[in-house]
């Protein structure tokens, strides 16, 4: 058995998850530029000595030096690049938040890269990021969580039809047409009949999600939404994203009580 040689290498990451591990260790889940979601250990990160602990909390961009290992990389330096700490400070920012980490962990392979997924991100964690004087109502907040969610679908492959009948493939009126999860898209009125499972669409609920299809935020950030029209969206994005992943998310709950609660 070699007793030198080990693969050492240096990245960034985002914490996506963070679980304790035996004594003193943590496990984590990391998703990385050019290896995607990784696993790795950061032996004795508990210890109250750790240096590394703080650079390893959920949200964080950190880089790391790793050294591979049989099973798990082993994490052995860590350098702190942005801790998202105000993310962290309001309940509704971090319950999107938590919901994004869920979404990339969800979403992606282990050792599959996807470039466009770490930029995508770390810009969401960005946008999240803000402190209380500046602009970052709820809705906003929200928004770029939406905007998030479409980035995130069209660069797994999964962006819905919203322009074309996924059955019949003419264009759609501007009516109340239905979102039609198994059909990947809208359904027009005429082909929705007779189907099961249809979420109706408001026609300025086709129009916002188009926009944040159509992935340009300025636009995107410049809608004013009410809150039944956000509700609407949201809705629209979670019944899509849940028949891709065919689960719910469990975060989803944490948002709803936070919404009913209106925090
Ligand atoms: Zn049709």
């Amino acid at each position: 058995m070699p007793t030198s040689g080990f693969r050492v290498y240096r990245t960034e990451a985002i914490v996506l998850q963070r679980h304790d591990f035996g004594e003193a260790d943590r496990l984590l889940t990391l998703y990385t530029p050019a290896m995607g979601k990784v696993r790795a250990i950061a032996k004795g990160a508990r210890r109250t000595t750790s240096r590394m602990s703080g650079h390893i909390e959920l949200f964080t961009h950190t880089e790391l030096v790793m050294a591979c290992g049989r099973n798990l990389d082993v994490v052995t330096q860590s350098q702190l690049i942005h801790s998202h700490e105000r993310l962290r400070e309001d309940l509704w920012r971090a319950a999107l938040g938590f919901h994004v980490l869920e979404l990339v962990n969800l979403f992606s392979e282990e050792r599959l890269d996807n470039i466009q997924v770490w930029h995508a991100l770390l810009d969401v964690l960005g946008r999240l990021d803000v402190g209380q004087s500046q602009e970052a109502s709820p809705a906003a907040a929200e928004l770029s969580v939406r905007y998030f969610e479409a980035r995130l679908l069209d660069y797994m492959g999964y962006r819905p039809e919203l322009r074309s009948c996924t059955r019949c493939q003419e264009c759609l009126e501007p009516v109340e047409n239905f979102f039609h999860p198994p059909s990947g898209g809208l359904l027009c009125p005429g082909c929705a009949q007779g189907h099961s499972a249809l979420l109706p669409l408001s026609v300025d609920a086709v129009k916002v999600l188009r926009v944040l299809q159509d992935g340009d935020y300025g636009l995107s950030s410049r809608l004013r939404l009410t809150s039944s029209l956000l509700r609407e969206i949201d809705t629209t994005m979670r019944r899509h994203i849940s028949h891709v992943l065919e689960r719910d998310l469990r975060t989803i709950h944490l948002v709803d009580e936070l919404r009913t609660s209106g925090a």
